[in-house]
């Protein structure tokens, strides 16, 4: 794909006038960097949109595949937020600095601007501009808001297919991208796949910041990112496939896996639009957080990786030994569910969002004898039937669970009782498929029939790849099952092949 393929007007919008005429930073006017060396070649993005503001990212990498091609020192970069694409209303600007670090990542965060409304940024680093990006900020919190679209996304292996997917994300009319985790995956080079990641097993800081860049070379990603700001959470292979905690996905030595955890998540900071409340601190990185919208909806945005205890029953898909049922399995770890669940409890909002990384509800995906995800929270039932019944008991407002993780589209009735079809339904749930990991797919699936046979709250299953666009306003949820034909190859189409309501006060989606 070449960035010619792309509508270019966004990208052509280099008029912005900035004000520091003078360079900023020694390193520019040593002029160690050829002037054809763009440094953003990254792109830009926003995220965490709140109402008077909106962090603004972008990272200096003018050989991005190799390290970033900075020199070990700071550089200033500045940046302005305007009213118009045209940059001519600039409304605020200052300078960052892009430390080496941290990669000479720089996470702007925007205060000052008014509630519900686009914007447009851009960032300068000595004689090099970065394309202009377009951000929104959230609304008033107390606003009677009547209309929220946004697109939730995940899993998007760069071997297995192309972001054909995001192509089509910048076409639609919505406010805000949900990545629900594996932006990257962090294994070696695989034969015979429509691209090849660039380096073995990734291990190190530098293994792992040329694995970002590497994604982040995909033109549909970068615009995806330029157009709408984006609330992102992790899964597994932003580090290690099924990790849980300090236990790695092959029991590597617990203080070598966390010195991975330590490059892996400093990573993934530094290529993402996140505030410095996620700064990493050695091994940890804290990623949960809220997020509102008006008083029609409040994300929980949650982390089910770095906090839980091992998957049971020695992972896998298989029947529920006992060690499924332990009370003591944890897949938020004490600290964040309580305060997810104390957030619940004081949310006033209409529609109360669970942006998390994988399935909640049980779905037997078995042939002969009931086989489960002990990934998943199945294998967590405790920990699962502790959440649900706070859904229920507390009346919380019309929860909706987001997950990805499995590269399939779903719909599901969260029960209280999921053998027992009667049981209320606590929430519903919508599992959104990959972007690209999996390959094609196909729109026929021969599992199909055994799932709905074995699970009476299962409303949907598909195996295609694509994304969930989500309208919600005060009377209705809809999620639009978007996807494309292929992805082994340009050029697809997409389209709608399924969508779900769901009314206020009657938990459980129904085709619409
Ligand atoms: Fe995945
Ligand atoms: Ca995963």
């Amino acid at each position: 794909m070449r960035n010619d393929d792309l509508p270019r007007r966004l990208f052509l919008a280099r008029t912005g006038q900035f004000l520091g005429l003078t360079i900023a930073s020694p390193y520019w006017a040593r002029g160690q960097q050829p002037p054809g060396a763009d440094p953003f070649t990254l792109g830009v993005a926003s995220g965490d949109p709140l109402p008077d503001g909106v962090v603004l990212w972008t990272r200096l990498a003018p050989d991005p595949l190799h390290g970033g091609g900075m020199p070990r020192e700071s550089v200033e970069v500045e940046w302005q937020v305007a009213g118009d694409e045209q940059m001519s209303r600039v409304v605020q600007r200052g300078r960052a600095t892009a430390t080496p670090d941290l990669g000479h990542s720089v996470h702007v965060e925007v205060g000052g601007l008014e509630p519900g409304r686009w914007y447009w940024y851009q960032f300068r680093a000595g004689p090099h501009r970065s394309i202009v990006g377009r951000t929104r900020t959230a609304p008033d919190p107390k606003l009677a808001l009547d209309r929220l679209s946004f697109a939730f996304a995940s899993c998007q292996h760069y071997e297995q297919g192309l972001y054909t997917a995001y192509q089509h994300m910048a076409e639609e009319d919505i406010e805000l991208v949900v990545h629900l985790g594996d932006y990257i995956y962090e294994g070696g080079v695989a034969r015979d796949r429509p691209r090849q990641h660039n380096s073995a097993e990734i291990i190190s800081l530098d293994d792992y910041r040329n694995r970002h860049a590497l994604y982040k070379s995909d033109p549909h990603l970068r615009r995806a990112h330029a157009l709408f700001p984006w609330i992102v959470t992790w899964d597994d292979h932003e580090l290690d496939n099924n990790y849980a905690a300090a236990i790695s996905e092959n029991d590597a030595p617990r203080e070598q896996f966390l010195e991975r955890r330590a490059n892996a998540y400093q990573s993934y900071y530094e290529h993402m639009p996140l505030r410095r409340t996620s700064m990493p601190s050695g091994s940890s990185l804290r990623l949960y957080r809220r997020l509102a919208f008006g008083d029609l909806a409040e994300f929980s945005v949650l982390d089910t990786r770095q906090y839980r205890t091992d998957q049971p029953c020695g992972d896998g898909t298989k029947p529920q030994c006992a060690e499924a049922f332990s009370p003591e399995a944890a897949l938020l770890g004490g600290e964040q569910e309580h305060w997810f669940l104390d957030g619940l409890q004081r949310s006033n909002k209409r529609w109360n969002i669970i942006a998390q990384q994988i399935m909640m509800a049980k779905v037997d995906r078995g042939r002969d004898e009931p086989a489960f995800s002990m990934d998943q929270w199945s294998g967590y039932e405790v920990a699962r039937a502790r959440i649900l019944n706070f859904l229920h008991e507390r009346r919380i407002s019309n929860p909706v669970v987001l997950a990805g993780d499995i590269h399939s589209n779903w719909v599901t009735d969260l029960k209280l009782d999921f053998a027992d079809p009667g049981s209320p339904t606590a929430g519903s749930e919508f599992v959104g498929t990959s972007i690209s990991s999996g390959g094609d797919g196909a729109d026929a699936d021969p599992r199909a029939e055994g799932l709905y046979a074995k699970n009476p709250h299962l409303r949907f299953f598909n195996n295609q790849r694509g994304y969930v666009r989500c309208v919600v306003t005060p009377k209705q949820w809809q999620s639009d099952y978007r996807v494309v034909d292929y992805v082994t190859k340009p050029g697809s189409g997409i389209k709608t092949t399924a969508s779900f309501v769901v009314e206020p006060g009657r938990p459980g989606p129904q085709r619409a």
